[in-house]
């Protein structure tokens, strides 16, 4: 139940943002016992606009950071064993659509990076392996490959997963186990001496808090200056369409991230998914979903054409405009306390790998606030006060 206002003045941990992230936050704390109270504030329960609705919705190991493969091989895991793991038969079993990712290289120097990621994913025991040109037609006739010089493919969990049940899962699991979640905006925070005291809600409440923790997407860096923080993170227009090709393709299409800049991936029934930004991704504020049509016909056609001749004759069904929340300092999640005000706790910053990572992510702050530190994945590499210095741990690979 999502009630309009909280029943307590107060509460030990306030979540703001109640989509995936912040419902993995709420669902972790109460897997570890957290004996505290948990309030989740989101504003607006239809999840219409946030980014965990918009998505491709696929997992991958093929990271160029052994962190983030582990991240996503501990997500695969959770995706895989979701009522082992809840306790219930209440929550979907779900399996994972192996079509892999299909990283095309068409120049050497994306061909040596291909290699590099390889051996740090397999260092990390991913089944990525490297095809050349002929090996890549032997198993994907449909391509046209000319211009490829190298393939880098995984098909062991790695493809599509339905993150919708798992964000469904999550919420209404915390639920049952006491999270209290609430329809409100929060659009203010009183922080003095080192902490947040309180945050208030756009029906005027104040509610104190133990320790807040930025879940709110691409909202991101709104919600942190309520704390007077800058955190580098940006909404970035990224679009999809969905569309039927006359003839389907003889076997499941890989998720193909084209060096042109487009990505497609198999969708189903003789459909598919395709993806991308071809120039200018800013948005005009966090409401702007505005779709340009015309990058369907003079963008995103030619290109799937190009690649699969097949797809010359498709049919566009539909198509949307979501928003990455895009960390501009080095594309990888911010986590954890801040520096200097150690109750807020960043949940950010995911550029467009945040579905597969809310598992580890919800775990890991579910730690920090249980125990102070990390007990299982140590993901100090994600704190804030890293973007200051020049160690960043930029992750490559971002779609
Ligand atoms: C087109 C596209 C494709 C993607 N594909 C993939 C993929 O294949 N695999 C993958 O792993 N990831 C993918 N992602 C990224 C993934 O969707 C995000 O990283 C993830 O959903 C982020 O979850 P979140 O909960 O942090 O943010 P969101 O889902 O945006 O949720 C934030 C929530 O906070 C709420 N909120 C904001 N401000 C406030 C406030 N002041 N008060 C109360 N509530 C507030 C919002 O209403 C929203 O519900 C994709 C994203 C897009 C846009």
């Amino acid at each position: 139940m999502t009630l309009e206002r909280p029943e307590r003045p107060a509460y030990d941990v306030v979540i703001v943002g109640g989509a995936i992230m912040g419902s993995a936050a709420a669902w972790f704390l109460t897997d570890l016992g957290f004996n505290g109270t948990i309030l989740v504030i989101e504003r607006d329960t239809s999840f219409a606009n946030c980014a965990t609705a918009h998505s491709t919705s696929c997992i991958r190991q093929q990271f160029s950071t052994a962190l983030n493969v582990r991240i996503s091989q501990f997500g695969a895991d959770f995706i895989e064993s979701m009522p082992d793991r809840m306790g219930t038969q209440d929550v979907p079993q779900l399996a994972i659509r192996n079509f892999g990712y299909l990283y095309l290289a068409d120049s050497e120097g994306f061909a040596q990076e291909l290699r590099q990621r390889q051996r740090i994913q397999t260092a990390e025991g991913a089944a990525t392996r490297l095809l050349a040109p002929a090996e890549i037609a032997a198993e994907y006739p449909f391509y046209a490959l000319g211009d490829i010089v190298l393939g880098s493919i995984n098909t062991d969990r790695e493809g599509y997963f339905d993150s919708m049940a798992v964000f469904d899962a999550l919420r209404r699991q915390a639920q049952k186990r006491g999270a209290v979640y609430i329809q409100n905006e929060v659009v203010g925070m009183a922080a003095q001496a080192g902490r947040v005291e309180s945050v208030t809600l756009a029906s005027g409440e104040v509610i104190g808090c133990g320790a807040v923790v930025n879940a709110t997407g691409p909202r991101a860096a709104q919600t942190a200056a309520m704390a007077g923080i800058a955190v580098p993170v940006e909404p970035r227009k990224r679009c999809s369409w969905i569309f039927r090709a006359e003839t389907p393709l003889p076997r499941d299409l890989p998720l193909t991230i084209d060096p042109s800049g487009l990505h497609v991936r198999e969708n189903g029934g003789g459909t598919y998914q395709a993806g991308g930004h071809f120039g200018d991704d800013r948005v005009e504020g966090y409401d702007d979903f505005a779709m340009d049509h015309g990058l369907w016909e003079n963008e995103v056609w030619p290109r799937l054409a190009r690649r699969i001749p097949q797809f010359e004759a498709i049919r566009l069904t539909h198509s949307w405009c979501g928003h990455y929340e895009m960390n501009v300092v080095d594309h990888n999640a911010i986590l954890g306390p801040h520096p200097d005000i150690g109750n807020f706790l960043f949940m950010n910053g995911f550029s467009g790998h945040g579905l597969q990572q809310a598992p580890a992510m919800g775990r890991g702050v579910a730690e920090w606030q249980c125990y102070g530190g990390y007990q299982t994945l140590d993901l100090s590499a994600f704190h804030f006060d890293r973007l200051a210095g020049a160690a960043a741990p930029a992750e490559a690979a971002v779609i």
